[in-house]
């Protein structure tokens, strides 16, 4: 093409109105036309092709572990020991990334995190609450859908295809986020002697999740699901990824006590057993006793913190009905401020639906139903009605609570 008076092919403008034209063979381009087309080829890409641009890991100053308590302390209840144990982890995790990059003298290795408590007491929560802070990508994942390779399931590389559509598709962010696998106790090995048939979702998994825990470059189909010879996938290193594992390990307590030789035979102790397994023991829980439980050396190994939360009692589940940021209770109370109704509660209508919550024995999970039960006919009938205020009292949470129970039974 000429070098005088050139025009863009495409767009027809000449040289002297664009900022940059680029000469081909027999044609020409402009700056504006490029980067048209540019975009047009990112929207027609999958999004793992995508360019992720230059986002990346925002460098913030680094939170410090008391400061991230006091934001934990913001939405989760109690759990001291775990929120300090994790502040501290994730601190080390993240400072571990930056001095990775700038110094290659002393590695330092990375300290995934293994949390025990029964269900509803805050594990995801944490972990959840965790990520929104530091801003980083964030999966859960199940243990119990996981399969060995080759069996009906999932394979373990589908929890990293979650981080990456957590991180838009963005390899390098999702590279530094962080991974919850929830009810890791229930791939706990079957029994001590192997058997003649394969462990596929206990065992088998353990030793497919090694190799994601410990860092390695680990194939990923960017969609999930079973790995299938013709896919593409995303090669993603995993050194950075911080992994949380929780799980309730019922009876963990037992293990535990055997351990510490309380004994736990004798009708003379068994009220004693009780009282110390039930408050107490959880927080003397070590590594061997999580292989007495059935998960694989290796495993523990590579969830160097170790730490447990409390079960929930009666005043912890009101606080978490009335004072985490987000309660159940201020969330109703905004659903009906939108209406234009002052919605109040009783203080003996919290103690009774806390009462409903220990019987059921669900922790905090339980208490977002409880009350969504207990608020459904007011929904219904509030809105579009004279009423400007309710107070809700615990003659009202009886009612409708044993009005449901009636027709679940
Ligand atoms: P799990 O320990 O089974 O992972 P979750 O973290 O999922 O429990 O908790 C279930 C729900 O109960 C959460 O959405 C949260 O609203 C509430 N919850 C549980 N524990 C706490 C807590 N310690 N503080 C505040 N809310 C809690």
């Amino acid at each position: 093409m000429p070098r005088k008076n050139r025009k863009c092919s495409f767009c027809g403008r000449s040289e002297n109105d664009v900022r940059l034209m680029l000469n081909g063979l027999d044609s020409c381009i402009c700056d504006r036309c490029v980067e048209q087309a540019y975009n047009i080829v990112q929207e027609n890409l999958p999004p793992w092709e995508k360019d992720s641009g230059v986002a990346d890991v925002k460098k913030k100053p680094l939170m410090r572990p008391t400061e991230m308590k006091k934001v934990l302390d913001e939405y989760v209840i109690g759990q001291d020991e775990a929120k300090i144990a994790l502040s501290v982890a994730v601190y080390n995790h993240y400072k571990r990334l930056e001095h990775n990059e700038q110094d290659n003298d002393v590695e330092i290795e990375k300290s995934n995190i293994i949390m025990l408590g029964s269900t509803g007491t805050g594990k995801t929560l944490l972990a959840r609450t965790i990520a929104r802070l530091l801003d980083v990508p964030f999966a859960i994942v199940d243990a119990t859908v996981l399969t060995e390779a080759g069996y009906v399931g999932e394979d373990v590389e589908s929890i990293l295809s979650r981080l990456l559509l957590a991180a838009d598709y963005n390899q390098s962010l999702a590279e530094k986020g962080i991974v919850f696998i929830d009810e890791i106790d229930k791939i706990a090995r079957k029994g001590d002697n192997p058997s003649i048939t394969r462990d596929v979702s206990g065992e088998g998994v353990q030793q497919g999740l090694l190799k994601l825990l410990e860092g390695s470059i680990v194939n990923v189909p960017p969609k999930g699901g079973r790995k299938h010879p013709d896919q593409d996938y995303v090669h993603m290193d995993t050194k950075n990824i911080l992994f949380i594992c929780g799980g309730a390990f019922d009876g963990i307590e037992r293990k535990i006590a055997q351990r510490l030789n309380t004994h736990t035979v004798g009708y003379n102790n068994v009220s004693v057993r009780h009282h110390v397994a039930g408050t107490e023991l959880m927080r003397y829980v070590q590594p061997q006793d999580l292989k007495s439980f059935g998960l694989i050396p290796e495993i523990i190994g590579r969830l160097p913190v170790l730490t447990y939360l409390h079960p929930l009692d009666r005043d912890a589940l009101k606080r978490i009905l009335t004072d985490a940021k987000n309660s159940i209770i201020r969330q109703q109370i905004k659903l009906f401020e939108m209406d234009g109704v002052e919605l109040e509660f009783a203080p003996e209508a919290l103690d009774a639906i806390v009462e409903k919550a220990v019987q059921r024995k669900l922790g905090a999970r339980g208490l977002r139903g409880i009350v969504e039960t207990l608020m459904t006919d007011l929904q219904f009938n509030t809105p579009g009605s004279d009423t400007k205020k309710i107070t809700i009292t615990a003659d009202y949470v009886n009612e409708q609570l044993s009005k449901s129970e009636v027709i679940a039974g």
